[in-house]
């Protein structure tokens, strides 16, 4: 997968790209990025990028003509565009899945007060927020989604790794230790040291009802909807709500 990004502080993003598990999948080839001065497509000597807006108001909008010509210049042409943006659709680890399918991800990074309505309206797909708070700048939220996108590509990590964190079946993850067994007074869980691991993964899934009914009791309700709660998962939460354990 290749991730443009349209951006007009190009270092914010380029951190990550340079980074970690990131970088390993850069260098192995499974993802490919291009990052897009906006300020690049400037049309004036001072590489002006922002305007005031029609109507009045407080701030400044991003010009159209430099970010048109920045996407533009993107190649391939069939490709899908996203503009960050707190007034988009919520970002779930769903929407994350199914951004992972595609070849080319374009992403609008905005500031000031955002982006001319004509380039949403001619050239984006999707407008998404990471969630309910305004940054100062859309550079971080893109990194969120690309982030949340290229760890579910094969080959970037172990698929096992993915199977059982939270959301992967519509519940919160299960609580991890390592060592040292004992630490500020506290024990691991006998369980886990065991080795019986039918009743380890019995206790981890009773730990994700229990922490998902406390923390996201809407996400127990949604999982019901969706048909995924076995009827094991069923008797837990009965035995969680009626002792109180959550
Ligand atoms: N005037 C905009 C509004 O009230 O919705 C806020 C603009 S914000 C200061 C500047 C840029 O930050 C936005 O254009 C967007 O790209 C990015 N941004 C801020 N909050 C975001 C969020 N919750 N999700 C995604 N992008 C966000």
């Amino acid at each position: 997968m290749k991730f443009h990004v349209l951006t007009l502080f190009p270092e914010i993003p380029r951190a990550f790209f340079e980074s970690s598990i990131m970088a390993k999948a850069v260098q192995k080839g499974i993802i490919a990025y291009d990052l897009v001065n906006i300020r690049d497509f400037a049309l004036d000597k001072h590489k002006t990028c922002d305007d005031s807006p029609y109507g009045g108001g407080a701030g400044m909008v991003m010009m159209t003509t430099p970010l048109a010509s920045a996407l533009n210049s993107v190649k391939p042409k069939r490709k899908r565009v996203i503009y960050v943006t707190p007034s988009g659709k919520k970002f779930t680890q769903n929407m994350a899945y199914e951004l992972s399918r595609e070849s080319d991800l374009v992403l609008i990074c905005g500031r000031y007060e955002g982006i001319d309505q004509r380039i949403i309206d001619s050239y984006v797909d999707d407008e998404i927020s990471i969630g309910d708070y305004v940054l100062s700048s859309g550079e971080v939220a893109a990194t969120v989604i690309i982030d949340a996108v290229y760890r579910l590509i094969d080959g970037v990590i172990a698929s096992e790794s993915l199977e059982e964190e939270s959301f992967s079946d519509g519940l919160l993850e299960y609580p991890q230790y390592t060592r040292p067994e004992e630490f500020l007074e506290q024990k691991v869980p006998d369980i886990l040291l065991s080795g019986h691991h039918k009743n380890i993964r019995a206790w981890r899934l009773k730990q994700r009802l229990a922490k998902t009914l406390r923390m996201r009791p809407d996400l127990i309700a949604k999982a019901r909807d969706n048909g995924k709660l076995t009827k094991e998962a069923e008797k837990m939460i009965e035995e969680i709500t009626r002792i109180g354990e959550h």
